[in-house]
């Protein structure tokens, strides 16, 4: 109860100082579990949480396996982050546990390069090895280290607690860690949905085709036509996995681009602010626009190859041919526009190319095609 009362009292003290804080409660033995979690987090469903755990003194608890629950956990809330927002993880740890196995010292070192740190509070003076992992815990990830001697103690320094450290200011934009910082950003950043994913019924597919429909109007460019590419929303469209909002890839890239907090291939959803990673296979859109200039000066040079659907998959039965709008047949041989993505029908490509209309319908690059003429090669 003396601990419960602790941290009611430590996260109402935070909360007069910064009253946007959030917090989870993982508790850990032989097994972790989220008691309550950061999107579900208001002071009155806090306590109930925390005056409902009830722990078996009969486990035994793993440290590694305790930190690494908690670490999951504050990552996942970091894909929301919000700038200057302080990450930290508080041990309170009451008993023995076990430190076997050095998950702990790994996590530990990504939590200091990424700036959590981590605060261990020993309710009890009887242990020996354990306290010097919790020392060290605390020691390299810039949190701070206390015993409570008795049980009053306990309010009172989790009460002091709650500050925290002070979180680095404007001008540490430009250091290492912050660079470190924009290297984990890019690991933990969600992918985006992709078509397939986000299309689940006959009714959204033509809601997507008919372009006339907001549920896919991009969340960045406000049209059904992508701004970068000039594609339909179904060439290179996808959606935030977090809030369902539909986006063109093209648009993603520019949008991270041009955001100077994260790194270039990663942005927050301007929708729910969820952290988002441009799929590898987008160009940069300062590299879609170099080679767009470089095509308007070497028109013959952009080569369309042919390649058989099934080599994509799944993915294959969502992909409309770009000229006659219609789906393709599985192991079927198909064109793929290398700037855009558009996908063709080998027949619709030797229509377009036969009346000379030889660049893509969708974003204008000129073609030559490579593969077409049962193997022999054919430059148009
Ligand atoms: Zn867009
Ligand atoms: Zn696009
Ligand atoms: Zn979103
Ligand atoms: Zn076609
Ligand atoms: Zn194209």
């Amino acid at each position: 109860i003396e601990i419960e009362a602790g941290i009611v009292s430590m996260i109402r003290t935070k909360l007069t100082i910064e009253d946007k804080s959030r917090y989870a409660i993982v508790t850990f033995s032989n097994r972790q579990n989220i008691e309550i979690d950061f999107d579900e987090f208001t002071p009155e469903a806090f306590e109930e949480a925390l005056y409902g755990i009830e722990l078996s003194p009969s486990n035994v608890a793993n440290i590694n396996v305790g930190l690494n629950a908690a670490f999951e956990c504050l990552v996942k809330n970091m894909q929301k982050l919000a700038e200057g927002k302080q990450f930290r993880i508080i041990i309170i740890s009451s008993g023995d546990f076990e430190g076997k196995g050095k998950k702990w010292e790994e996590l530990v070192a990504i939590s200091s390069k990424v700036g959590i740190n981590i605060d261990a509070v020993q309710i009890s003076q009887a242990f020996g090895h354990e306290s010097e992992i919790l020392q060290a815990i605390a020691k390299k990830t810039m949190g701070f280290y206390y015993i409570c001697k008795s049980n009053a103690d306990i309010e009172s320094i989790l009460t002091e607690l709650a500050p925290g450290r002070e979180v680095a200011g404007e001008d540490s934009f430009q250091t290492q860690e912050d660079r470190d910082m924009k290297g984990l950003l890019e690991v933990i950043a969600a992918d985006l949905n992709t078509l397939d994913e986000g299309i689940k019924t006959i009714e959204d597919l033509k809601r997507i085709v008919n372009q006339d429909d907001d549920k896919f109007k991009c969340g960045i460019c406000h049209s059904p036509d992508c701004m970068f590419c000039k594609g339909p929303a179904f060439s290179c469209g996808a959606f935030c996995p977090a809030c369902g909002r539909f986006f063109h890839q093209h648009c993603c890239a520019g949008w991270a681009e041009s955001q100077k907090d994260t790194p270039k291939n990663v942005f927050k959803c301007p929708v729910c602010f969820h952290l988002l990673k441009v799929p590898g296979a987008v160009h940069r859109i300062s590299v879609l626009k170099e080679n767009l200039i470089e095509r308007q000066r070497h028109p013959d040079k952009i080569e369309v190859k042919k390649f058989n659907i099934n080599e994509i998959g799944q993915a294959g039965a969502f992909k409309f041919c770009a000229w006659c709008r219609n789906v393709f047949n599985p192991q079927e041989e198909i064109f793929n526009c290398p700037n855009c993505g558009s996908f063709y029908h080998q027949d619709c490509m030797d229509k377009m190319t036969d009346k000379t209309m030889n660049r893509c319908r969708v974003c204008g690059a000129p073609f030559s095609i490579r593969g077409t003429a049962g193997g022999i090669q054919r430059i148009v």
